[in-house]
């Protein structure tokens, strides 16, 4: 199978229970809940989208012809530092390519591989760091991992079962709430976070520090 990636890069996780690691990012081409195109997002279950996965022109994207390929894209950019190699799958949807062989080819590669998933779809069960990010008017199916990770407030209605009171029930290490992306309105969205997590001791407060230091 070949795979499609919109780029890949050395970086240090930004967000989330794992912020401050080195990384490989891959970010793979391709969103089951928006076309990645503006004139569709009005009508996409997912509409607040800030990620750019539409095609495989960025830097260390590419079709890569099969999982080898993307295995050894991946460990050629952590390069000779040695241990603790960590690679985070994300997109758009990683699911929607990730298999069986391309968990194998990056654990042979030494990786210990992470996913940030929307969770409408099963995730593969060789995957080691599991993070669930639901948006309101998906179906949730994998409702289990290391961290749940809610973008707050969402701005759509969640669906029957899908209220964060329903997700306190759900199998994760670590529930975590992060402010909405949105011009002029982040103090805003930043306040709404820190009362929710104030009357909701389970959850935490996530910053995306990547862009507080400037990292991509
Ligand atoms: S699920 Fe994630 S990648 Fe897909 S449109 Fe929403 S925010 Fe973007």
């Amino acid at each position: 199978m070949s795979y499609a990636v919109k780029e890949m890069f050395l970086t240090l996780q930004g967000e989330g229970a794992r912020a401050g690691r080195r990384a490989v990012f891959l970010r793979f081409a391709g969103c089951n809940l928006w076309s990645g195109r503006e004139a569709d997002r009005a009508d996409a279950v997912c509409r607040f989208c800030d990620t750019d996965f539409v095609g495989t022109d960025g830097p260390g994207g590419g079709k890569f012809a099969d999982a080898d390929a993307v295995a050894a894209a991946a460990a050629a950019l952590w390069g000779e530092t040695t241990g603790h190699r960590y690679i985070v799958l994300t997109g758009g949807e990683p699911m929607l390519q990730i298999d069986a062989i391309l968990v194998e080819k990056l654990h042979d590669q030494g990786f210990e591989i992470a996913i940030e998933t929307n969770g409408t779809l099963p995730v593969d069960p060789g995957i080691d760091w599991v993070c669930v990010s639901p948006k309101a008017g998906s179906e949730v199916v994998q409702r289990r991992g290391n961290e749940l990770k809610l973008v707050w407030p969402q701005p759509a209605p969640p669906l029957p079962g899908h209220t964060p009171d329903d997700m306190e029930h759900w199998d994760f290490a670590h529930f975590l709430l992060q402010p909405l992306d949105a011009e002029g309105q982040n103090e805003a969205h930043a306040t709404a976070c820190i009362e929710f997590v104030m009357e909701r001791p389970l959850w935490r407060l996530s910053l995306q520090n990547h862009k507080l230091v400037g990292l991509k």
